[in-house]
């Protein structure tokens, strides 16, 4: 076995490779792009070389850079993950020229599968099933009209050299073929560099069922039994599951040995994914092979109780595999969900921003998480969406399912849009749990897996009203501790009153619905006054967000996550971002036009942005101040040039007091 491994990869896949190198001792050496110098993946390597621009072509697909960061770091092998330049076949032969293992298929593999049509051309010959469809030369209307023809329509057209479920249409209607071609055509030769396309017959509500294969050098071949991808949006995967739901034993063994065939037909190495697409009367067709470790390759660990990735580097090291098919055998079920950082609403959209709170459920036996990113990480433009996948294992898919279920209740993410509430409709639809999975699911039950949510109930509200109010007092107690003047009525600790009365009004808005809630200080904690309903509320609120709380004798745990204008409430497995509409909130609006700029109300500094002679313009940011647990920001009410800052980060400030001074323009 290799003494270092450099991994060509980012988020959570490099992450679970760092995770068995350093298992087997191995020295792992990471890589990153300008944007990734903060991210999880550097820190769990032992050491990391930066290899260039945030953008891929300039960083983790640029061959010559990476090559250079593992003859600096001496790296004895690479991995390349997956996506990137896993199926990249010049980067293996850059690796094998730089006396550097890489850790996959012989290029020629690579080369053999990287074209669907050329695959297809070889597997035809060896007898593989083959979808009814064209994967020829000519490339002119002609021909793929009549072959569309014969075929019989509906056709999908698919990107010889797609992926990724990219540059793919499907033609109901002779009149569609045309434009159909023409935008294909455009797609894949902006997507990968290569125009080239194939016609299939598009079968109807069909299952993705894919089957894991393992090759040694010494001319081993084993598969480590099937994965069900079916449930897709997009032509991707969204959830994956091992076994298959209703695989009988003669079709596994069919499908395994049509796998095997695929395998040896191309002197395959190391693992590697058959994919087959099956009919609604069982008849299953090769449809590609992935010369790479695949995204969903958890769930075969799961059931089978092995390391993939140990066994990728035992044969690259040129170890035999560590089991015979024989030994091999399938225990219990095992699902995946891809966490997404999408809108599954706008058609799942990607989104991007930073993640505030940050919660997955606890790891064990039954739950594993596969995660690339941690709270206060971006998920940006550059690279794919994905946040985490989340793995459950049980005896039985029942009991897998319902470990789903509850596993995504323990998600907690705010600060972007993701998937889990989608995800968490998918695992609890009774029709997945009756084994009712195509390719089709996702469409078909679009209206139920995309239901707006219910209207929010009265205990998430309560919740989102104590939790500000716990956070206002904890802050007031804060700043009564280092208050100059301990006789202010800000300093009273305990007894913080916002106004008078000895209650607060807050209103909140949940979608397009404001609700209007008063919290009265109760000696034993707060009244909270709801529409229709009165719940007397206990609750103690740490610093990490959690809640623990007795509502009208209803003892809960729940979690709360600020931002400057919103909370969101984390209770019973659902998530709730409500907009704060705060009089408070709109302090902002009140600063000084005479270049003196006033707090609008008690507060700390969190924030000074700008320094004493600094030009700004109307509206630029200059102060941040924390009041009530939440931000406001003071802006220059015109342009001009800082005169004076009076207060640091950490200050307590009094209400009116001057933050700074802006010197008029000459
Ligand atoms: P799979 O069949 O395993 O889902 P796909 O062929 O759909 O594989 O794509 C491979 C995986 O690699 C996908 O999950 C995709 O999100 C990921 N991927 C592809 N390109 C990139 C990239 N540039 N950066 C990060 N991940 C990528
Ligand atoms: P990619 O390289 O993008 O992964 P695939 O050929 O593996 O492309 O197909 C991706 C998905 O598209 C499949 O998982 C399946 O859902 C759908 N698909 C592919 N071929 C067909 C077909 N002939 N009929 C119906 N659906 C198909
Ligand atoms: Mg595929």
């Amino acid at each position: 076995m290799f003494a270092s491994l450099l991994i060509a990869n980012r988020g959570e896949i490099a992450c679970r490779i760092a995770r068995t190198a350093r298992r087997l001792a191995i020295r792992t050496i990471a890589v990153y792009s300008a944007a990734d110098a903060g991210a999880l993946h550097v820190e769990s390597c032992d050491e990391a070389w930066p290899i260039g621009g945030a953008d891929p072509s300039e960083s983790y697909l640029n061959i010559a850079r990476i090559i250079g960061a593992a003859q600096q770091a001496g790296a004895e092998a690479i991995h390349p993950g997956y996506g990137f330049l896993s199926e990249n076949a010049a980067f293996a032969e850059a690796c094998a020229s730089a006396g550097i293992v890489f850790v996959g298929p012989p290029a020629d593999a690579i080369r053999a599968m990287g074209s669907k049509s050329a695959a297809k051309v070889l597997l035809e010959k060896k007898g593989v099933p083959l979808v009814p469809g064209y994967h020829g030369d000519k490339q002119d209307l002609n021909t793929f009209a009549a072959e569309a023809e014969r075929v019989g329509y509906p056709v999908l057209i698919k990107a010889s050299a797609g992926g990724g479920g990219k540059g793919m249409r499907i033609v109901e209607r002779a009149a569609d073929l045309a434009a159909a071609i023409a935008g294909a055509k455009r797609e894949a030769s902006k997507g990968f560099a290569d125009d080239r396309l194939l016609i299939e017959k598009y079968l109807d509500r069909p299952r993705h069922i894919e089957v894991q294969v393992f090759a040694d050098g010494q001319g081993n071949v084993v598969t480590l039994f099937e994965r069900d991808c079916s449930i897709q949006r997009r032509h991707q995967k969204v959830l994956e599951e091992a076994p298959a739901p209703g695989m009988t034993s003669d079709r596994r063994h069919a499908m395994g040995e049509a796998a095997i065939k695929v395998s040896r037909a191309i002197g395959y190495r190391g693992a590697g994914t058959v994919e087959f697409i099956m009919d609604r009367g069982g008849t299953f067709y090769f449809m590609e092979m992935n010369t790479r470790l695949q995204v969903e390759h958890p769930v075969t660990e799961m059931i089978t109780g092995q390391d993939l990735v140990e066994w990728q580097l035992r044969v690259a090291a040129g170890e035999r595999l560590p089991s015979a098919q024989d030994q091999l055998a399938i225990t219990g079920h095992a699902i995946e969900v891809r966490l997404y950082a999408e809108d599954p609403r706008s058609g799942f959209l990607p989104m991007t921003g930073r993640i505030g709170h940050f919660r997955l459920p606890a790891a064990g036996r039954h739950v594993r998480i596969d995660a690339g990113v941690r709270a206060g990480d971006a998920i940006g433009i550059h690279y794919d969406p994905m946040i985490a996948k989340l793995i459950v294992w049980d005896e039985t898919r029942d009991r897998a399912l319902r470990r789903l279920v509850r596993a995504l209740n323990d998600v907690q993410i705010a600060g972007l849009a993701t998937n889990r509430d989608f995800l968490k409709a998918l695992a609890e639809h009774p029709a997945l749990a009756q084994g009712e999975v195509d390719t089709n699911f996702i469409d078909r039950h679009r209206e139920t897996l995309l239901a707006q949510p219910l209207p929010i109930d009265n205990e998430s509200l309560t919740i989102a009203a104590l939790a500000l109010l716990l956070r206002c007092e904890a802050a007031a107690d804060a700043g009564a501790k280092s208050s100059a003047d301990p006789h202010s009525p800000w300093a009273t600790g305990r007894g913080w009153r916002l106004n008078d009365e000895g209650h607060h009004r807050v209103v909140f808005r949940d979608g397009e619905t404001e609700t209007g809630v008063m919290v009265h200080f109760w000696r034993l904690g707060h009244r909270v006054e709801l529409p229709g309903a009165t719940i007397l509320a206990q609750g103690r609120l740490q610093s990490d967000g959690t809640l623990i709380a007795a509502l009208s004798g209803h003892r809960l745990q729940a979690a709360v996550a600020f931002e400057p204008d919103a909370v969101t409430v984390f209770a019973r497995g659902d998530a709730r971002r409500l907009v704060v509409l705060d009089p408070l909130s709109l302090a902002d609006a009140d600063e000084g036009v005479d270049g003196r700029l006033a707090a609008p109300m008690p507060g700390r500094v969190v924030q000074v942005l700008v320094r004493p002679g600094e030009r700004v313009e109307a509206g630029q940011p200059l102060v941040v101040l924390e009041a009530m647990k939440m931000e406001h920001t003071i802006k220059a009410p015109r342009s001009g040039t800082v005169a004076t800052v009076n207060y640091g980060v950490g200050d307590q400030v009094e209400e009116g007091a001057d933050l700074a001074e802006l010197a008029e323009d000459e």
